[in-house]
């Protein structure tokens, strides 16, 4: 909460999913069946991971989205409810069902996915433009790249003209036009995204630099990279820094990006400088890793408040 005690307004746009995952003695080949799995489903999408971090650490969050007409598209609009989301602008699709990621984890962690993307690949810019009053009045945006690129980019667009800041967690990783990264203010790649953004290869600390320089140069105005258990490395014109991860025992890193994004608007949003909002999504990613599932593990703000110290 700011120091006026007004909660900041974070607009996301993204995708939901329901996430079914089946944990198997090992993962099947083509055409056999496995026995003996244990069988969980909870909400996910990285839109929907990135909206729920954002309203339990704080942030007063409206969700930009499009669900199915069908059970899993209502057990996702309850759960974002019961999180404290706005979903006036989440549209139920009666033409696409709900997205569904399958997930066989096998006995090690290693994993293997298919994703129906369903309603989500139908969320159009036409649906942007109806929501173009509630983007423009945000405190920030933040978007990932599992919705059709134009319709991010729309928001985009209506975010520049309103002067209200982008977060954009390139996610999952693809190349970007110039046009897009010249309208992000703050980027989060993670290390095989900021690769496929620059087509540098993060090998060395040095290599870091040179990735941020790129995308620096294209008009963003920080970079944040973040390094799984070794924390994020921030640039910014004047920085050039590691921010250290907090030390915890990580359970399942699922959803530790998501967490990461979400929180870094909040903090942002409420002013905080670039190093300090960058430490806050750390603890907020960092609780996320101790915890079983996508949105189930995501931090409550008095927790992530308890971890900063
Ligand atoms: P992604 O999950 O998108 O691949 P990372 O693995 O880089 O992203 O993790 C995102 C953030 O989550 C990191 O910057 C860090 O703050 C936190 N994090 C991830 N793994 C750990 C860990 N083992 N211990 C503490 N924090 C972690």
């Amino acid at each position: 909460m700011t120091s006026s005690g007004r909660r900041k307004t974070i607009v996301v746009l993204g995708s939901s999913n329901t996430d079914m995952v089946v944990r198997t003695p090992r993962i099947p080949r083509p055409g056999e069946t496995v026995l003996g799995g244990e069988f969980l489903m909870a909400p996910g999408g990285k839109g929907a991971n990135q909206a729920v971090a954002a309203a339990r650490a704080g942030g007063d969050v409206h969700f930009i989205a499009r669900v199915g007409d069908d059970v899993f598209g209502r057990q996702s609009l309850d759960g974002f409810i019961s999180a404290g989301i706005h979903v006036e602008r989440i549209v139920q699709d009666r033409q696409a069902p709900s997205g569904v990621a399958l997930i066989i984890v096998g006995p090690d962690g290693e994993n293997c996915i298919a994703v129906a993307s369903g309603a989500n690949a139908r969320l159009s810019v036409a649906d942007v433009q109806e929501a173009k009053s509630v983007i423009a009045s945000a405190d920030i945006v933040l978007m990932q790249l599992e919705s059709p690129l134009e319709t991010v980019q729309e928001a985009m667009e209506i975010a520049a003209s309103a002067g209200v800041p982008v977060v954009l967690n390139p996610a999952p990783a693809r190349a970007l036009s110039d046009r897009i990264l010249k309208r992000v203010a703050y980027l989060t790649p993670n290390e095989t995204e900021a690769e496929i953004l620059t087509g540098i290869s993060l090998i060395k600390k040095s290599d870091l630099a040179k990735a941020a320089d790129i995308l620096l140069a294209k008009g963003t105005k920080a970079v944040l990279i973040t390094l799984g258990a070794k924390g994020v490395y921030v640039a910014a014109k004047e920085k050039r820094e590691v921010v250290p991860a907090f030390k915890v025992i990580p359970v399942d890193t699922t959803a530790a990006g998501d967490a990461f994004s979400g929180a870094l608007a909040v903090a942002l949003a409420e002013g905080r400088p670039l190093l300090k909002a960058a430490r806050f999504a750390n603890a907020a990613a960092a609780l996320a890793t101790t915890k079983m599932g996508a949105q189930p593990s995501l931090a409550a703000r008095t927790d992530i408040e308890k971890l900063l110290g």
